[in-house]
């Protein structure tokens, strides 16, 4: 089973992500941790990306597309994806697409953790003080959300008109939330 999890900046897809990992037996595919691991090991992308990444921007699809590649094709992954930040662009959507087409996957389930800005920017901040990211200031916690509902929605529009696609109230408590993920999927 792949599914995607769509949810602005500290809605929690990290989290339920997780929780589907441990579930399900399946992989987590963290953009923004691949792309935090790049950085950590100051590759020539990592190099690349620092900027834009401390800023809430967006790095670019090209570099992002990339990376995605190796893990969809991973025979150990196939039919087992947990996309989490992924995909943001209606590029990446497309990209995804293709791949998963390429590798005769689909996608199974997307969910989208729906969470007002206000509640957003608690959490973040909470976050800031137990895993010390630093890209998690106040100023760029509303640009990431910003960016997220200008860039990330079209992406939503899309894929909200599959029969497939659950949005969920992500301001409820994280059991809550995994409940209502599992019902949904039947486990
Ligand atoms: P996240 O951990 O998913 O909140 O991502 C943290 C940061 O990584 C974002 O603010 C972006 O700068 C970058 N990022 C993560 N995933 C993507 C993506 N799919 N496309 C572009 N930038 C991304």
């Amino acid at each position: 089973m792949n599914i995607i999890i769509f949810g602005p900046p500290g809605a929690g897809k990290g989290t339920q992500a997780k929780y589907l990992v441990n579930k399900l037996n399946s992989f987590q595919v963290s953009t923004g941790d691949m792309l935090r691991e790049e950085i950590k090991k100051n590759t020539s992308i990592g190099k690349n990306i620092i900027n834009n990444m401390n800023e809430g921007k967006f790095v670019d699809d090209e570099i992002v597309n990339k990376l995605l590649e190796n893990v969809i094709f991973d025979p150990n992954k196939m039919n087992k994806l947990i996309f989490d930040g992924y995909p943001r662009t209606i590029d990446q959507a497309e990209n995804l697409d293709n791949l998963l087409n390429k590798s005769n996957q689909k996608i199974d389930f997307i969910f989208f953790l729906n969470v007002k800005k206000d509640s957003i920017i608690k959490r973040i901040q909470k976050r800031k003080i137990l895993e010390k990211r630093s890209d998690d200031d106040e100023e760029t916690i509303l640009k990431r959300y910003d960016t997220y509902m200008d860039v990330t929605k079209p992406v939503l529009d899309f894929y909200s008109k599959k029969e497939n696609y659950h949005e969920i109230d992500g301001s409820l408590e994280i059991d809550n939330i995994s409940q209502k993920i599992a019902q949904i999927l039947n486990v």
